[in-house]
């Protein structure tokens, strides 16, 4: 039970955005882990900072018409949601799936103002995206979608304004096609409008591995807690896109065996380890599905099409995929088969029934808005290397990345603590990134 002004507050959000079950999700798990909060501070949801929080500072939905290679006029739908910009300005990717609506945007908008918050670097939260399926598209159909979107999306963003980068469906193929029309529109080489760039024209090395690394660091980081380590453990891992393939990159060089990748049609199992070239060839280069990597394997890899990556067994679960994608049956089975370690690369991989048998199990839980903040800080490093005309070198980005990621997960085990949850990273992570937004906000007054 809530407390009945948080309640209150929250119920008129609901109200507010009627048929958004992806942000009433998103909304309802961080109010739950106010509640903390609001026993020692209620002045905070007093002052509106909850209501106001919950409300967008602006939300752009446009026409995105396109030519497809038959000459057939295509119209899509684009979104860009300007969450909150009390640390900075709006940040977030562009996701582009089939699935994309304005219920997704904004559950993914709200996560990230917490998550930068959570960074400790000066970003705001945002997010945008549209409902094009980039799936079987010519590269010449992707770049005339990406032209017509940014033909509309240029004029909202900018370095200091709102600086939106990749996610689902956009990699640095979509980037340096986005990038281009804005650099045409714009008449200026603004390198800081975007994130994930191209190395060759301003993109920051460790980019690519970001959130995959960040995620598998923010794992190890858990299972040091508990006295162990990443050494000889199974891992499994859903996905296969950017976030998968660097998270196996990572569990790997921390001594770890990740066994399975995935897509939306199944996934594999190599009990050897995934071999991560053969991964990247077909994921990255010819963007094939996952049962090719079996069929190259030569017998060592299985595909499996029905049922769920999670009856794997092992030690850590790594889901890298896309929202709600391991429910509360998974999460029995991989407490069943012994599981100590979830660590979300994806945003809001597991729904709420998940996490809370996870967390009543004692498996230690790591949600995404903390485990895969790697991708969104080291976005803000590249940002300051475009400020400054600057290229680090990789040692040195992944440093600060390994740091960054050690401190979210030191600030979110500390913040649990002081509010009477140990070991709650939920709690933690929502509250310590509230926190810092909450107090930037009121410093500002009503606006
Ligand atoms: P990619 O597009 O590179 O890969 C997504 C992967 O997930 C693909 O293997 C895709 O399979 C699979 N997938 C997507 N939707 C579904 C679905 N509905 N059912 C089953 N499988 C699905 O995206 P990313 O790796 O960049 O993103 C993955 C997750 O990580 C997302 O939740 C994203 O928001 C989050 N994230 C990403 C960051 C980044 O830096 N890229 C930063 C922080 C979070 P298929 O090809 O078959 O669709």
């Amino acid at each position: 039970m809530l407390d009945p002004a948080l309640q209150k507050t929250l119920d008129a959000v609901l109200a507010r955005n009627p048929g958004e079950p992806e942000f009433h999700q998103a909304a309802r798990e961080v109010f739950d882990s106010l509640a903390v909060v609001q026993e020692r501070h209620p002045e905070y949801n007093d002052l509106g900072i909850l209501a106001r929080l919950c409300e967008p500072e602006r939300q752009i939905i446009f026409r995105v018409p396109w030519v497809d290679d038959r000459g057939q006029v295509q119209v899509n739908r684009g979104f860009r949601v300007e969450y909150n910009s009390a640390l900075g300005p709006y940040k977030g990717g562009l996701r582009f799936h089939r699935s994309v609506n304005l219920s997704i945007v904004k559950f993914l908008g709200f996560e990230q103002i917490f998550k930068n918050s959570l960074t400790g670097l000066p970003i705001g939260g945002g997010k945008g995206g549209s409902d094009f399926d980039p799936h079987g598209k010519s590269d010449g159909e992707v770049m005339r979608f990406c032209q017509s979107f940014m033909s509309e999306l240029y004029r909202h963003i900018g370095e200091y304004r709102d600086v939106p980068a990749g996610d689902i469906g956009v990699g640095a193929r979509e980037i340096g096609y986005l990038f281009g029309q804005y650099k045409r529109l714009s008449n200026q080489y603004e390198a800081g409008v975007l994130t994930g760039k191209g190395l060759d024209w301003g993109g920051s090395l460790v980019r690519t591995e970001a959130t995959g690394y960040g995620a598998a660091i923010f794992a190890e980081e858990m299972l040091k807690v508990r006295d162990t380590s990443f050494d000889g453990r199974r891992a499994v891992v859903s996905g296969s896109g950017n976030v998968a393939i660097y998270a196996i990159q990572k569990i790997q060089q921390l001594g770890g065996i990740a066994i399975t990748a995935s897509d939306s049609s199944g996934y594999v199992v190599d009990e050897d380890g995934i071999d991560l070239e053969l991964l990247k060839q077909i994921k990255e280069v010819e963007r094939g599905r996952i049962a090719e990597y079996a069929e190259r394997r030569g017998g060592r890899a299985r595909f499996v099409s029905e049922g769920s990556v999670w009856d794997v067994p092992a030690d850590v679960a790594l889901p890298c995929a896309t929202q709600n994608e391991l429910h509360a049956r998974d999460a029995k089975k991989l407490v069943e088969n012994g599981v100590i370690a979830v660590s979300e690369g994806a945003n809001m991989p597991s729904t709420p029934e998940a996490v809370e048998i996870f967390q009543a199990a004692g498996v230690a839980f790591g949600p995404g808005k903390a485990a895969n903040a790697g991708g969104v800080a080291t976005s803000a490093l590249e940002m300051q290397q475009n400020a400054a005309r600057d290229a680090w070198s990789f040692e040195y980005t992944e440093g600060r990345l390994t740091e960054i990621m050690r401190g979210i997960h030191q600030n979110a085990l500390e913040t649990a603590d002081e509010f009477g949850r140990p070991g709650n990273y939920v709690i933690g992570a929502n509250v310590a990134g509230f926190r810092k937004v909450a107090d930037a906000m009121i410093a500002f007054g009503v606006i």
